[in-house]
């Protein structure tokens, strides 16, 4: 594996980060664009692309099918990737716990909504659903108390409280919300509009011990440390196509210590063993890098737009209007920063910032009924992003106020 430059530590244009971005031969081939969409899926370092290229030019075979070499090989990786993602987690009892391989976030929620979901759950159970995140992190939810109560077993659902101002979770009202009967909270890391980091301790505190929690871990797992000994959830979710590995790949990690074992139902097919390389290959690369050096880039990175773009009078930050500073309701901004202008529609935007060569994400970014009623541009940043990139935008911005 080639190994990751150092990660930049907040100087601009510095020789670290062009040798960085030098890994990314799509960000290396096009230094006329700012790729500011990595929220929607991040780039891919060389590792990656080496390994996908390893593995389909020496191993290519399936998976548990076979007992010649190629097979065999292959056998090993998936089991190998499995015991990658449990690594990169900080698991600290993998012989207890489970990773199953899926296509991505999506999938694996609706997986644990799907196949496990209904085995814990009891007539007059609660679960809580957040309803201003990503949609696919509240329909499968829906679906599986649609489901039960087809059986004659009735779920509640409690909507999860926002604090409006901040985007962040509103803990205290979840705490008197939550009772005895509360069996299960789906909760998200990081939020994929308003860019803050949920603060899950304070979610176990306000469930209590026994509730089950299932984190989507999409916008978090690549971008930040992400440790299940630290966080005391029972699922943990992703994408690999946001963590730099293929489309297609994903992880679904359980804890397997409330409420029954996880087990995948109905017969599995063949695996994406190209994508489960890639994904082995990009959680080598991460860690390399370092996930809390990437964190603090793209914080830097992240803070830098919201505290000058918030004195620019033309634009609403969507969520909490600071970054990191001290005081912040939000317990960190991430590398997520969502804005509107008041004349110009979200769309005309994106078109107008692509027309200078920033690549955004505008409109509703898939997010739940009880979110933002209008749409967005949302600049999402990894590893690979400059403060150049973000000083080009303001400029931009600003001409626009
Ligand atoms: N959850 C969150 C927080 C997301 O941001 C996304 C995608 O943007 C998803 C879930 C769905 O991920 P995927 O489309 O990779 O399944």
């Amino acid at each position: 594996m080639t190994a990751p430059g150092i990660v930049p530590q907040g100087e601009s244009g510095s020789a670290e980060l062009s040798a960085l971005r030098a890994q990314f031969p799509i960000i290396a081939g096009h230094p006329e664009l700012a790729y500011l969409d990595s929220a929607a899926t991040a780039q891919k370092p060389q590792a990656v692309l080496d390994a996908v290229q390893a593995y389909l030019t020496t191993t290519n075979a399936n998976a548990g099918r076979g007992t010649y070499t190629w097979a065999n090989r292959t056998t090993a990786l998936v089991e190998e990737t499995r015991d990658r993602v449990k690594g990169f987690l900080g698991d600290p009892d993998p012989a207890e716990s489970a990773v199953h391989f899926t296509s991505g976030t999506t999938e694996g929620l609706r997986a644990v909504a799907r196949d496990w979901l209904p085995r814990l759950l009891a007539d007059g159970d609660e679960i809580v659903v957040p309803v201003a995140d990503h949609q696919a992190n509240i329909s499968p939810w829906l679906e599986a108390r649609q489901q039960l109560s087809g059986q004659g077993v009735r779920v509640r659902v409690l909507p999860m409280p926002y604090q409006q101002a901040s985007g962040d979770y509103d803990h205290t009202a979840l705490a008197s919300l939550a009772g005895p009967h509360t069996r299960f909270v789906a909760v998200t890391h990081v939020h994929h509009v308003y860019g803050g980091n949920m603060n899950i301790h304070r979610i176990r505190e306000a469930v209590g011990p026994d509730a089950v929690i299932c984190l989507d871990a999409a916008q978090s797992v690549g971008h930040l440390p992400v440790s299940v000994a630290e966080l005391d959830v029972d699922f943990v979710v992703f994408s690999g196509h946001k963590a730099m590995a293929l489309p297609g790949s994903g992880a679904l990690w359980a804890r397997q210590a409330r409420g029954p074992a996880f087990a995948p139902g109905g017969w599995p097919g063949t695996p994406n063993t190209v994508g489960i390389a890639s994904l082995h290959a990009a959680l080598d690369w991460l860690e390399a890098a370092g996930p809390d050096r990437i964190e603090r880039w793209t914080v830097a990175l992240a803070a830098r737009l919201t505290d000058r773009l918030r004195h620019l009078d033309a634009y609403e930050i969507l969520g909490c209007r600071t970054s990191v500073a001290a005081g912040s309701p939000v317990q960190q901004r991430q590398g997520i920063v969502t804005f509107r202008h008041r004349d110009i529609d979200s769309g005309d935007l994106g078109f107008i910032l692509f027309s200078h060569g920033f690549m955004v994400r505008s409109d509703g970014h898939c997010q739940g009924g009880a979110g933002e009623k209008a749409d967005s541009v949302r600049v999402s940043l990894h590893v690979y992003n400059s403060m150049e990139e973000i000083d080009r935008l303001l400029s931009v911005l600003a001409t626009l106020g």
